[in-house]
Protein backbone atom coordinates (compact mmCIF):
# COMPACT_ATOMS: atom_id res chain seq x y z
CA UNK A 1 0.00 0.00 0.00
CA UNK A 2 1.44 3.40 -1.03
CA UNK A 3 1.45 5.17 1.91
CA UNK A 4 0.80 9.73 1.90
CA UNK A 5 2.66 12.54 2.10
CA UNK A 6 3.00 13.40 5.46
CA UNK A 7 3.75 16.93 6.94
CA UNK A 8 4.54 18.46 10.35
CA UNK A 9 6.63 21.16 12.36
CA UNK A 10 9.53 19.44 13.79
CA UNK A 11 10.92 22.09 16.34
CA UNK A 12 8.90 23.03 19.35
CA UNK A 13 6.63 25.75 18.87
CA UNK A 14 7.18 29.19 20.68
CA UNK A 15 10.23 31.71 19.46
CA UNK A 16 12.89 29.96 18.41
CA UNK A 17 16.44 30.76 16.44
CA UNK A 18 14.33 28.65 13.32
CA UNK A 19 11.33 26.49 12.92
CA UNK A 20 12.00 22.98 11.00
CA UNK A 21 8.66 21.74 8.39
CA UNK A 22 9.20 18.63 7.52
CA UNK A 23 7.32 16.12 4.64
CA UNK A 24 7.70 12.96 3.93
CA UNK A 25 6.52 10.43 1.47
CA UNK A 26 5.59 10.22 -2.39
CA UNK A 27 4.70 13.99 -3.18
CA UNK A 28 7.46 15.40 -1.02
CA UNK A 29 9.43 16.38 -3.48
CA UNK A 30 6.51 17.72 -5.67
CA UNK A 31 4.84 19.54 -3.22
CA UNK A 32 8.46 20.80 -1.90
CA UNK A 33 9.24 22.02 -5.65
CA UNK A 34 5.83 23.61 -6.25
CA UNK A 35 6.42 25.71 -3.08
CA UNK A 36 9.94 26.44 -2.93
CA UNK A 37 11.33 28.99 -4.77
CA UNK A 38 15.14 29.07 -4.64
CA UNK A 39 17.16 32.24 -5.20
CA UNK A 40 21.02 33.61 -5.09
CA UNK A 41 21.61 34.13 -1.14
CA UNK A 42 21.24 37.49 0.03
CA UNK A 43 24.25 40.09 -2.14
CA UNK A 44 26.12 42.65 0.62
CA UNK A 45 23.61 45.13 0.36
CA UNK A 46 23.74 48.47 2.04
CA UNK A 47 20.64 48.43 5.29
CA UNK A 48 18.37 50.21 2.75
CA UNK A 49 18.58 47.72 0.08
CA UNK A 50 17.69 45.38 2.05
CA UNK A 51 14.18 45.61 1.45
CA UNK A 52 14.88 45.38 -2.77
CA UNK A 53 13.43 42.00 -4.09
CA UNK A 54 15.96 39.53 -4.02
CA UNK A 55 17.56 37.97 -6.95
CA UNK A 56 15.60 35.01 -8.07
CA UNK A 57 16.85 31.85 -10.25
CA UNK A 58 15.69 31.54 -13.74
CA UNK A 59 11.97 29.82 -13.99
CA UNK A 60 13.03 26.93 -15.40
CA UNK A 61 16.11 26.24 -13.23
CA UNK A 62 13.74 27.04 -10.17
CA UNK A 63 12.21 23.96 -9.48
CA UNK A 64 14.38 21.06 -10.22
CA UNK A 65 17.13 22.41 -8.02
CA UNK A 66 15.97 19.89 -5.30
CA UNK A 67 15.61 16.84 -7.27
CA UNK A 68 19.52 18.23 -8.89
CA UNK A 69 21.23 18.13 -5.66
CA UNK A 70 19.45 16.04 -2.91
CA UNK A 71 21.29 16.46 0.05
CA UNK A 72 22.48 20.38 -0.58
CA UNK A 73 21.01 23.20 1.45
CA UNK A 74 19.64 25.28 -0.70
CA UNK A 75 18.57 28.55 0.29
CA UNK A 76 15.36 30.15 -1.39
CA UNK A 77 11.62 31.24 -0.52
CA UNK A 78 8.86 29.74 0.40
CA UNK A 79 5.64 31.30 -2.08
CA UNK A 80 2.27 30.44 -2.18
CA UNK A 81 2.24 29.50 -5.76
CA UNK A 82 -1.80 30.36 -6.10
CA UNK A 83 -1.37 33.89 -4.73
CA UNK A 84 2.36 34.40 -5.18
CA UNK A 85 2.62 35.66 -1.60
CA UNK A 86 6.13 34.99 -0.01
CA UNK A 87 5.92 33.41 2.81
CA UNK A 88 9.52 33.28 4.42
CA UNK A 89 13.24 33.27 3.37
CA UNK A 90 14.37 29.77 3.71
CA UNK A 91 16.96 26.67 3.68
CA UNK A 92 15.40 23.16 2.35
CA UNK A 93 16.83 19.94 2.23
CA UNK A 94 15.67 17.35 -0.02
CA UNK A 95 16.81 13.55 1.11
CA UNK A 96 15.73 11.05 -1.33
CA UNK A 97 14.64 7.61 -0.42
CA UNK A 98 16.05 5.57 0.98
CA UNK A 99 18.49 7.50 1.77
CA UNK A 100 16.41 9.60 5.04
CA UNK A 101 15.03 9.56 8.36
CA UNK A 102 11.91 7.35 7.33
CA UNK A 103 13.20 5.67 4.25
CA UNK A 104 11.07 7.31 1.76
CA UNK A 105 11.45 11.13 -0.02
CA UNK A 106 12.02 13.27 2.75
CA UNK A 107 11.97 17.62 2.09
CA UNK A 108 12.50 19.63 5.54
CA UNK A 109 11.98 23.39 5.13
CA UNK A 110 14.15 25.58 7.61
CA UNK A 111 11.93 29.00 8.54
CA UNK A 112 12.55 31.26 10.91
CA UNK A 113 11.19 30.17 14.09
CA UNK A 114 8.01 31.96 14.56
CA UNK A 115 5.05 30.05 15.04
CA UNK A 116 3.55 32.06 12.56
CA UNK A 117 5.88 31.30 10.03
CA UNK A 118 5.80 27.76 10.50
CA UNK A 119 2.40 27.65 10.87
CA UNK A 120 1.54 29.61 7.58
CA UNK A 121 3.91 26.93 5.45
CA UNK A 122 2.77 23.88 7.46
CA UNK A 123 -0.91 25.31 5.93
CA UNK A 124 0.44 25.15 2.53
CA UNK A 125 1.57 22.19 2.21
CA UNK A 126 -1.52 20.80 3.60
CA UNK A 127 -3.33 23.02 0.59
CA UNK A 128 -0.71 20.69 -1.52
CA UNK A 129 -2.10 17.44 -1.03
CA UNK A 130 -0.05 16.72 2.09
CA UNK A 131 -1.93 14.97 5.14
CA UNK A 132 -1.24 16.02 8.95
CA UNK A 133 1.32 13.67 9.99
CA UNK A 134 0.01 12.23 13.34
CA UNK A 135 2.25 11.59 16.32
CA UNK A 136 5.74 9.86 15.80
CA UNK A 137 4.58 9.14 12.56
CA UNK A 138 7.58 9.97 10.87
CA UNK A 139 9.76 7.25 13.28
CA UNK A 140 6.75 4.88 12.51
CA UNK A 141 6.99 5.01 9.14
CA UNK A 142 11.31 4.72 9.58
CA UNK A 143 9.90 1.69 11.26
CA UNK A 144 7.91 0.07 8.74
CA UNK A 145 10.29 1.39 6.49
CA UNK A 146 13.34 -1.19 8.26
CA UNK A 147 15.26 1.80 9.02
CA UNK A 148 15.06 1.54 12.32
CA UNK A 149 13.94 -1.60 14.79
CA UNK A 150 11.04 -1.48 17.50
CA UNK A 151 13.82 -0.47 20.12
CA UNK A 152 15.18 1.67 18.27
CA UNK A 153 11.98 4.01 17.71
CA UNK A 154 11.26 3.48 21.01
CA UNK A 155 14.76 5.23 22.29
CA UNK A 156 13.76 8.28 19.86
CA UNK A 157 11.26 9.00 21.97
CA UNK A 158 13.62 8.61 25.28
CA UNK A 159 16.54 10.49 23.67
CA UNK A 160 13.69 13.58 23.42
CA UNK A 161 12.23 13.00 26.90
CA UNK A 162 15.89 12.73 28.44
CA UNK A 163 16.41 15.43 31.08
CA UNK A 164 19.53 13.91 32.76
CA UNK A 165 23.04 13.01 30.79
CA UNK A 166 23.00 9.40 31.77
CA UNK A 167 19.33 8.84 31.02
CA UNK A 168 20.45 10.95 27.28
CA UNK A 169 23.20 8.07 27.16
CA UNK A 170 21.26 5.06 27.67
CA UNK A 171 18.68 6.42 25.00
CA UNK A 172 21.25 7.00 22.70
CA UNK A 173 23.05 3.56 23.05
CA UNK A 174 19.57 2.19 22.43
CA UNK A 175 19.29 3.93 19.62
CA UNK A 176 22.64 3.03 18.11
CA UNK A 177 21.04 -0.81 18.11
CA UNK A 178 23.18 -1.66 21.20
CA UNK A 179 19.71 -3.48 22.51
CA UNK A 180 18.94 -4.87 19.26
CA UNK A 181 21.87 -6.73 18.32
CA UNK A 182 22.76 -8.52 22.05
CA UNK A 183 18.30 -9.61 21.42
CA UNK A 184 18.83 -10.56 18.16
CA UNK A 185 22.34 -12.86 19.09
CA UNK A 186 20.19 -14.12 21.99
CA UNK A 187 17.05 -15.01 19.12
CA UNK A 188 19.55 -16.41 16.56
CA UNK A 189 20.87 -18.88 19.77
CA UNK A 190 17.33 -20.02 20.39
CA UNK A 191 16.42 -20.41 16.45
CA UNK A 192 19.44 -22.36 16.06
CA UNK A 193 18.03 -24.75 19.45
CA UNK A 194 14.52 -24.65 17.88
CA UNK A 195 15.65 -26.16 14.61
CA UNK A 196 17.95 -28.69 16.10
CA UNK A 197 14.40 -29.91 18.36
CA UNK A 198 12.60 -29.76 14.99
CA UNK A 199 15.05 -31.82 13.30
CA UNK A 200 14.86 -34.26 15.85
CA UNK A 201 11.09 -34.02 16.51
CA UNK A 202 10.46 -34.41 13.24
CA UNK A 203 12.92 -37.09 11.86
CA UNK A 204 13.77 -39.28 14.97
CA UNK A 205 15.04 -42.05 12.77
CA UNK A 206 17.22 -39.99 10.42
CA UNK A 207 20.66 -40.28 10.48
CA UNK A 208 21.25 -36.66 12.45
CA UNK A 209 23.14 -35.35 15.85
CA UNK A 210 20.59 -36.36 18.36
CA UNK A 211 19.95 -34.28 20.90
CA UNK A 212 20.58 -35.10 24.15
CA UNK A 213 19.12 -33.67 27.50
CA UNK A 214 21.97 -32.94 28.70
CA UNK A 215 23.14 -30.87 25.77
CA UNK A 216 19.55 -29.05 25.58
CA UNK A 217 19.36 -28.10 29.09
CA UNK A 218 23.18 -26.34 29.26
CA UNK A 219 21.82 -24.83 25.82
CA UNK A 220 18.34 -23.62 27.33
CA UNK A 221 20.23 -22.62 30.22
CA UNK A 222 22.77 -20.68 28.71
CA UNK A 223 20.70 -18.48 26.59
CA UNK A 224 18.25 -17.60 29.72
CA UNK A 225 21.46 -16.31 31.56
CA UNK A 226 22.39 -13.89 28.75
CA UNK A 227 18.42 -12.84 29.82
CA UNK A 228 18.85 -12.94 33.29
CA UNK A 229 22.19 -10.47 32.84
CA UNK A 230 20.31 -7.91 30.84
CA UNK A 231 17.20 -7.98 33.32
CA UNK A 232 19.94 -7.44 36.50
CA UNK A 233 20.54 -4.09 35.83
CA UNK A 234 16.87 -3.06 34.66
CA UNK A 235 15.66 -1.51 37.74
CA UNK A 236 18.43 1.08 36.97
CA UNK A 237 17.93 1.34 33.64
CA UNK A 238 14.31 2.37 34.24
CA UNK A 239 15.53 4.78 36.89
CA UNK A 240 17.65 6.67 34.51
CA UNK A 241 14.54 6.61 31.95
CA UNK A 242 11.47 7.71 34.64
CA UNK A 243 13.66 9.09 36.98
CA UNK A 244 14.46 7.80 40.37
CA UNK A 245 11.14 8.41 42.41
CA UNK A 246 12.74 9.81 46.34
CA UNK A 247 10.24 10.69 49.14
CA UNK A 248 11.20 13.01 52.14
CA UNK A 249 10.01 11.90 54.91
CA UNK A 250 10.28 13.33 58.24
CA UNK A 251 8.59 15.17 61.43
CA UNK A 252 8.18 19.27 61.49
CA UNK A 253 11.18 21.54 61.35
CA UNK A 254 14.10 18.12 60.49
CA UNK A 255 15.11 20.18 57.89
CA UNK A 256 12.94 18.48 54.72
CA UNK A 257 12.43 21.66 52.85
CA UNK A 258 15.62 22.96 53.11
CA UNK A 259 17.46 19.38 51.64
CA UNK A 260 15.16 19.51 48.97
CA UNK A 261 15.89 22.83 48.03
CA UNK A 262 20.11 21.99 48.02
CA UNK A 263 19.05 19.62 45.33
CA UNK A 264 17.10 21.74 43.52
CA UNK A 265 19.62 24.72 43.98
CA UNK A 266 22.19 22.01 42.72
CA UNK A 267 20.59 21.80 39.62
CA UNK A 268 20.38 24.42 37.85
CA UNK A 269 19.99 23.54 34.39
CA UNK A 270 16.56 21.75 34.38
CA UNK A 271 14.34 22.87 37.43
CA UNK A 272 10.94 22.02 36.74
CA UNK A 273 7.40 21.41 38.42
CA UNK A 274 5.75 18.31 36.76
CA UNK A 275 2.42 17.29 37.72
CA UNK A 276 2.93 14.30 39.93
CA UNK A 277 0.98 11.12 39.22
CA UNK A 278 -1.81 11.53 41.04
CA UNK A 279 -3.92 14.81 40.83
CA UNK A 280 -2.84 16.34 44.10
CA UNK A 281 0.96 16.03 44.25
CA UNK A 282 3.20 17.88 42.67
CA UNK A 283 6.49 16.30 42.00
CA UNK A 284 9.79 18.39 41.10
CA UNK A 285 12.49 17.10 39.62
CA UNK A 286 16.36 17.61 39.73
CA UNK A 287 19.58 15.70 38.22
CA UNK A 288 21.97 14.54 40.08
CA UNK A 289 25.36 13.36 38.78
CA UNK A 290 23.38 13.01 35.60
CA UNK A 291 20.76 10.98 37.13
CA UNK A 292 17.31 12.30 37.17
CA UNK A 293 15.18 12.45 40.49
CA UNK A 294 11.90 12.89 41.12
CA UNK A 295 10.83 14.12 44.67
CA UNK A 296 7.58 12.47 45.08
CA UNK A 297 4.68 14.50 47.09
CA UNK A 298 6.86 17.50 47.49
CA UNK A 299 3.73 19.45 47.87
CA UNK A 300 3.26 18.04 51.29
CA UNK A 301 6.68 19.31 52.50
CA UNK A 302 6.14 22.76 51.06
CA UNK A 303 2.96 23.61 51.75
CA UNK A 304 3.16 22.47 55.62
CA UNK A 305 6.45 21.93 56.21
CA UNK A 306 5.52 18.31 57.06
CA UNK A 307 5.25 15.51 55.08
CA UNK A 308 3.95 12.87 57.84
CA UNK A 309 1.37 14.41 59.67
CA UNK A 310 -0.85 16.39 58.53
CA UNK A 311 -1.33 14.97 55.08
CA UNK A 312 -2.12 12.07 57.55
CA UNK A 313 0.02 8.74 57.98
CA UNK A 314 -2.17 6.88 55.34
CA UNK A 315 -1.08 9.27 52.56
CA UNK A 316 2.01 9.33 53.68
CA UNK A 317 2.12 5.46 52.90
CA UNK A 318 1.03 5.81 50.20
CA UNK A 319 3.52 8.56 48.90
CA UNK A 320 6.00 6.14 50.69
CA UNK A 321 4.63 2.83 48.36
CA UNK A 322 5.65 4.97 44.96
CA UNK A 323 9.03 5.53 46.37
CA UNK A 324 12.14 4.42 45.26
CA UNK A 325 14.18 5.56 48.12
CA UNK A 326 13.53 7.36 50.84
CA UNK A 327 15.45 10.24 52.77
CA UNK A 328 14.38 9.83 56.47
CA UNK A 329 15.04 13.03 57.47
CA UNK A 330 16.18 13.59 61.40
CA UNK A 331 17.45 16.47 63.60
CA UNK A 332 20.87 15.00 64.87
CA UNK A 333 20.35 17.77 67.43
CA UNK A 334 17.66 16.22 69.29
CA UNK A 335 17.33 12.78 71.09
CA UNK A 336 14.63 10.63 68.88
CA UNK A 337 10.91 11.46 69.79
CA UNK A 338 8.06 9.18 69.28
CA UNK A 339 7.26 11.10 65.96
CA UNK A 340 10.56 10.40 64.97
CA UNK A 341 10.33 6.33 65.59
CA UNK A 342 6.71 6.73 63.81
CA UNK A 343 8.66 7.76 60.71
CA UNK A 344 10.97 5.36 61.21
CA UNK A 345 9.17 2.26 61.61
CA UNK A 346 7.55 3.17 58.12
CA UNK A 347 10.28 3.46 56.51
CA UNK A 348 11.46 0.00 58.52
CA UNK A 349 9.94 -2.12 54.98
CA UNK A 350 11.85 0.49 52.29
CA UNK A 351 14.95 1.54 50.82
CA UNK A 352 16.24 4.24 52.78
CA UNK A 353 18.69 6.17 53.26
CA UNK A 354 18.79 8.11 57.02
CA UNK A 355 19.80 12.01 56.90
CA UNK A 356 20.81 12.82 60.16
CA UNK A 357 20.52 16.70 59.67
CA UNK A 358 22.09 19.92 61.29
CA UNK A 359 25.36 18.48 62.38
CA UNK A 360 26.39 22.09 63.15
CA UNK A 361 24.70 22.07 66.36
CA UNK A 362 25.74 19.53 69.07
CA UNK A 363 24.82 16.60 67.47
CA UNK A 364 23.55 13.63 70.04
CA UNK A 365 21.58 11.24 67.71
CA UNK A 366 24.33 9.19 66.64
CA UNK A 367 24.49 6.84 63.50
CA UNK A 368 25.14 3.58 65.85
CA UNK A 369 21.65 4.15 67.07
CA UNK A 370 20.05 4.74 64.21
CA UNK A 371 21.80 1.97 62.19
CA UNK A 372 20.48 -0.30 65.06
CA UNK A 373 16.85 0.80 64.51
CA UNK A 374 16.88 0.29 60.96
CA UNK A 375 19.31 -2.04 59.64
CA UNK A 376 20.93 -2.00 56.25
CA UNK A 377 19.92 1.23 56.04
CA UNK A 378 22.72 3.87 55.12
CA UNK A 379 23.17 7.07 57.36
CA UNK A 380 25.14 10.21 56.43
CA UNK A 381 25.71 13.38 58.52
CA UNK A 382 25.17 17.08 56.97
CA UNK A 383 23.82 20.48 58.01
CA UNK A 384 21.31 21.51 55.05
CA UNK A 385 21.47 25.17 56.32
CA UNK A 386 25.35 25.17 55.76
CA UNK A 387 25.44 22.88 52.77
CA UNK A 388 27.76 20.42 54.31
CA UNK A 389 27.63 16.64 54.05
CA UNK A 390 26.06 17.10 50.87
CA UNK A 391 28.57 15.38 48.42
CA UNK A 392 28.91 12.02 50.77
CA UNK A 393 24.92 12.33 50.51
CA UNK A 394 25.08 11.77 46.60
CA UNK A 395 27.90 9.11 46.77
CA UNK A 396 25.33 7.29 48.51
CA UNK A 397 22.58 7.63 46.48
CA UNK A 398 24.39 7.22 43.45
CA UNK A 399 25.68 3.78 45.21
CA UNK A 400 21.70 3.01 45.78
CA UNK A 401 21.40 3.35 41.93
CA UNK A 402 24.05 1.53 40.72
CA UNK A 403 23.59 -1.32 43.59
CA UNK A 404 26.84 -0.64 44.79
CA UNK A 405 28.26 -1.80 41.54
CA UNK A 406 31.13 -0.17 39.90
CA UNK A 407 28.98 1.00 36.36
CA UNK A 408 30.83 0.68 33.23
CA UNK A 409 30.78 2.57 29.89
CA UNK A 410 29.40 -0.02 28.10
CA UNK A 411 27.53 -1.52 30.28
CA UNK A 412 23.95 -2.56 28.09
CA UNK A 413 21.26 -1.19 30.64
CA UNK A 414 17.39 -1.88 29.69
CA UNK A 415 15.51 0.81 30.34
CA UNK A 416 11.97 0.19 28.83
CA UNK A 417 9.26 -1.04 30.87
CA UNK A 418 8.14 -2.87 27.89
CA UNK A 419 11.47 -4.58 26.94
CA UNK A 420 11.85 -5.68 30.56
CA UNK A 421 8.76 -7.36 30.81
CA UNK A 422 8.89 -9.50 27.74
CA UNK A 423 12.20 -10.75 29.30
CA UNK A 424 10.94 -11.90 32.42
CA UNK A 425 8.68 -13.71 30.32
CA UNK A 426 10.52 -15.23 27.99
CA UNK A 427 13.33 -16.33 30.98
CA UNK A 428 10.20 -17.28 32.67
CA UNK A 429 9.77 -19.73 29.41
CA UNK A 430 12.74 -20.67 29.27
CA UNK A 431 12.92 -21.69 32.92
CA UNK A 432 9.72 -23.84 32.33
CA UNK A 433 11.86 -25.21 29.07
CA UNK A 434 14.55 -26.30 31.41
CA UNK A 435 12.61 -27.91 34.31
CA UNK A 436 11.21 -30.35 31.44
CA UNK A 437 14.33 -31.05 29.71
CA UNK A 438 15.45 -31.94 33.35
CA UNK A 439 12.30 -34.22 33.59
CA UNK A 440 13.32 -35.31 30.20
CA UNK A 441 9.93 -34.69 28.65
CA UNK A 442 9.26 -35.02 25.46
CA UNK A 443 10.47 -32.53 22.90
CA UNK A 444 7.72 -31.15 21.33
CA UNK A 445 6.41 -29.85 24.80
CA UNK A 446 10.01 -28.15 25.47
CA UNK A 447 10.05 -26.88 21.91
CA UNK A 448 6.84 -24.66 23.01
CA UNK A 449 8.12 -22.84 25.73
CA UNK A 450 11.37 -22.29 23.92
CA UNK A 451 9.41 -20.67 20.74
CA UNK A 452 7.14 -18.74 22.86
CA UNK A 453 10.66 -16.82 24.19
CA UNK A 454 11.80 -16.62 20.71
CA UNK A 455 8.61 -14.69 19.98
CA UNK A 456 8.72 -12.56 23.45
CA UNK A 457 12.06 -10.93 22.25
CA UNK A 458 11.17 -10.68 18.66
CA UNK A 459 8.23 -8.39 20.39
CA UNK A 460 11.19 -6.07 21.73
CA UNK A 461 12.81 -5.57 18.42
CA UNK A 462 9.39 -5.25 16.54
CA UNK A 463 9.65 -8.61 14.77
CA UNK A 464 6.85 -10.37 16.26
CA UNK A 465 4.81 -7.13 18.02
CA UNK A 466 1.42 -6.56 16.88
CA UNK A 467 -0.36 -3.52 15.42
CA UNK A 468 -2.10 -2.43 18.82
CA UNK A 469 1.71 -2.73 20.27
CA UNK A 470 3.22 -0.35 17.26
CA UNK A 471 -0.07 1.80 17.22
CA UNK A 472 0.30 2.01 21.30
CA UNK A 473 3.98 2.73 21.62
CA UNK A 474 4.11 5.94 18.49
CA UNK A 475 0.77 7.26 19.56
CA UNK A 476 3.34 8.15 22.52
CA UNK A 477 5.57 10.53 20.54
CA UNK A 478 5.35 13.90 20.17
CA UNK A 479 4.00 15.55 16.55
CA UNK A 480 6.76 16.32 13.99
CA UNK A 481 8.91 13.20 15.25
P1 LIG B 1 10.96 20.80 57.52
O1 LIG B 1 9.79 21.25 58.35
O2 LIG B 1 11.37 19.44 57.86
O3 LIG B 1 10.76 21.02 56.05
O4 LIG B 1 12.19 21.72 57.97
P2 LIG B 1 12.76 23.07 57.33
O5 LIG B 1 13.64 22.77 56.18
O6 LIG B 1 11.63 24.03 57.10
O7 LIG B 1 13.68 23.56 58.51
C1 LIG B 1 13.16 23.80 59.80
C2 LIG B 1 14.09 24.77 60.52
O8 LIG B 1 15.36 24.16 60.73
C3 LIG B 1 14.38 26.03 59.72
O9 LIG B 1 14.43 27.11 60.60
C4 LIG B 1 15.74 25.76 59.12
O10 LIG B 1 16.45 26.94 58.90
C5 LIG B 1 16.39 24.93 60.18
N1 LIG B 1 17.42 24.04 59.65
C6 LIG B 1 17.31 23.22 58.58
N2 LIG B 1 18.47 22.55 58.39
C7 LIG B 1 19.31 22.98 59.36
C8 LIG B 1 20.66 22.64 59.70
O11 LIG B 1 21.35 21.85 59.07
N3 LIG B 1 21.19 23.26 60.78
C9 LIG B 1 20.50 24.16 61.51
N4 LIG B 1 21.09 24.72 62.54
N5 LIG B 1 19.23 24.50 61.21
C10 LIG B 1 18.64 23.92 60.17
Amino acid sequence: MELSTIAAVSTAYGESGIGVVRLSGPEALSIAERIFQPGAGREKESPAAGAQPRSMASENEQNLVLTKKPRYMHYGHIVDPKSGEQLDEVLCVYMKAPHSYTGEDVVEIQCHGSAVSIKNILALCLRQGASAAERGEFTKRAFLNGRLDLSQAEAVIDLIRARADRSYKAAYSQLEGILSRRIRKIRSALLELLVSLTVNMDYPDEDIEEITYKRLLHDISSINDEILKLLERSGEGRILRDGLAVAIVGRPNVGKSSLMNLFLAQDRSIVTAVPGTTRDTIEESAVLRGIPLRFIDTAGIRRTGDSVESIGVERSKEALARADLLLVVLDASQALSEEDREVISLAAEQPCITVLNKQDLDPVLTREEIEALLPGCRCVEISASQGFGMTALEDVIEDFISSGGVRREEDLLVTNVRHEALLRRASEELAEAASMTERAEALDFIEVNCRAAFDLLGAITGETAGDEVIEEIFSRFCLGK
